[in-house]
């Protein structure tokens, strides 16, 4: 079987977006799944927007969704480096390659030139683009244009009227005509390369079978394989995966929800969660299963089942399969989690003890169930701090004033009394004792009890918010709420 060898090629110039993380996953399954490897180059020739913060941003993105490459500037490998501001000399080189086989030339026309020559193509009707007028320059007049102080950029000379065939793995045969091309930049003046240059000249040296990556570089794919063709060397397989949309089809923006993977990171999305989300942006198993594990994924993942049409970035299904997610971990890692959350929001000090953790841990068993998301810890809060709870409605005050309520709390108070320790199991079995015992039912005892306590008719099971409650805070509630409920 050929050597698969896939890569992600980020440019390093802000946030980590999704459609990023969803293109590097892609890789990484298709790399994974047919015992390939996958490269991380950092296209960081924008000198200006490049940062190398945001390339810290986009490797510690990808490793907490558990993304891996093989090879990459953190750890090396024989094809590097893999920045490409710290291979400039061979793009050089190899523009000069093209010089000499005459499919590139210097162009010493200044920007006021060429905005004259687009705006005469656009008064002809005709697309904006290069004149072509520096292709046959001879020697003397390029030393004239150099001795003036004009510092070239280096243009590849795009041949006229040829189709340019892609086989797309996802679109299929796709077909441009390279006239309105126009010949473009491939070194600009200041020698750094264009991303269509750079990109051909990295995945070849870096021998990548296949390019995958998001639909708007298919417009950019004929520039790259005339570069191939004209250098001779052979070309990778592309696959060029759909769009990201939001729900209303429009192009995903912040409108649709955080674009930023840290910033899912930090609302309380699990990886897992995110990984199985970005996976199903284009891709099916085939099946009706939307469950995916990384490894079922590495196992299952085939470009075949990568989608032509768009992607509907649905945010209800991302916090569906997230909350899936919080309820398969264990309590420990989601209490992790919620920590943070709690601290932020002045619940808890920044450092804590054992039992401020254990609480923690008291509050994730009652919600772990109910939440999608572990910041709407932030949302239970109230029912589990302060000694004054507020009723949420008429209804619910009226259920304190119905007649077996104080029978219901003296049986509560009691069975809490004869506790070693309030914990949810012995709690669980107190208040059906409480049920039998008085013969009044599950909801003529369950709904005064959870009213008392909370002021609300909902919410995660009683056995679990009376021990992070303890019988102190019990009481205080219980004494309040009746009291206002008959007042
Ligand atoms: N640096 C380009 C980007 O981030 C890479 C495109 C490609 O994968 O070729 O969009």
């Amino acid at each position: 079987m050929e050597n698969i060898k896939v890569r992600f090629a980020p440019s390093p110039t802000g946030p980590f977006h999704i459609g990023g993380a969803r293109s590097a996953l892609f890789n990484y399954l298709l790399a994974r799944r047919l015992g390939g490897k996958m490269v991380l180059r950092i296209e960081d020739t924008d000198l200006e927007r490049s940062s190398r913060e945001s390339e810290l941003n986009i490797m510690e993105s990808l490793k907490w969704l558990g993304i891996y490459w093989d090879e990459g500037p953190d750890v090396g490998g024989s094809l590097g480096p893999y920045r490409q501001t710290e291979r400039l000399d061979l793009y050089t080189h190899y523009a000069q390659v093209l010089i000499e086989k005459g499919s590139a030339y210097r162009c010493y026309c200044s920007e006021e030139e060429l905005e004259e020559q687009r705006q005469a193509f656009t008064a002809k009707g005709e697309l904006p683009r290069y004149s072509g007028c520096c292709r046959n320059l001879t020697k003397e007049q390029e030393e004239k244009y150099a001795k003036e102080g004009r510092k070239p950029v280096i243009r590849f000379k795009v041949p006229d009227n040829q189709p340019v065939v892609i086989d797309d793995l996802v679109r299929g045969t796709v077909v441009f005509e390279s006239d309105g091309i126009g010949d473009y930049v491939i070194i600009k003046s200041d020698g750094i390369p264009t991303y269509n240059f750079a990109a051909v000249v990295d995945d070849y040296l870096m021998k990548i079978t296949h390019v995958i990556r998001a639909e708007e570089h298919l417009s950019n794919t004929p520039r790259q394989v005339l570069v191939y063709e004209a250098l001779d060397w052979e070309k990778p397989k592309f696959a060029h995966i759909s769009l990201i949309l939001g729900k209303d089809k429009s192009k995903m923006s912040k409108r649709h929800g955080a674009t930023s993977v840290v910033q899912y990171k930090e609302q309380g999305y699990l990886p897992e969660a995110v990984v199985n989300f970005l996976a199903l942006l284009g891709w099916s198993s085939g099946g009706e299963e939307e469950i995916f594990t990384m490894e079922q994924l590495i196992e299952q993942f085939s470009l075949d089942r990568v989608a032509k049409n768009p992607a509907v970035f649905d945010m209800d299904k991302l916090k569906w399969i997230n909350g899936y997610y919080i309820r398969q971990s264990s309590t420990g890692a989601i209490a992790d989690l919620a920590l943070p959350f709690l601290q932020e929001a002045g619940y808890l000090p920044q450092d804590i003890n054992e039992e401020q953790y254990r609480w923690v841990e008291m509050i994730v068993t009652a919600i772990q169930e109910k939440i999608h998301c572990v910041n709407e810890v932030l949302d239970y809060m109230k029912i589990f701090v302060g000694e004054e709870v507020e009723f949420e409605n008429e209804e619910a005050r009226l259920v304190l004033t119905e007649e077996q309520v104080p029978q219901v709390i003296e049986a509560l108070r009691t069975k809490l009394k004869e506790m070693d320790i309030i914990e949810p199991d012995a709690v669980k079995k107190a208040l059906k004792a409480i049920t039998k015992e008085t013969k009044l039912g599950g909801r003529n005892v369950f709904m005064p009890i959870r009213v008392a306590l909370t002021g609300q008719m909902h919410g995660p099971e009683l056995h679990y918010i009376i021990p992070v409650l303890g019988t102190e805070l019990v009481e205080k509630r219980v004494g309040y709420t009746l009291k206002k409920a008959n007042s």
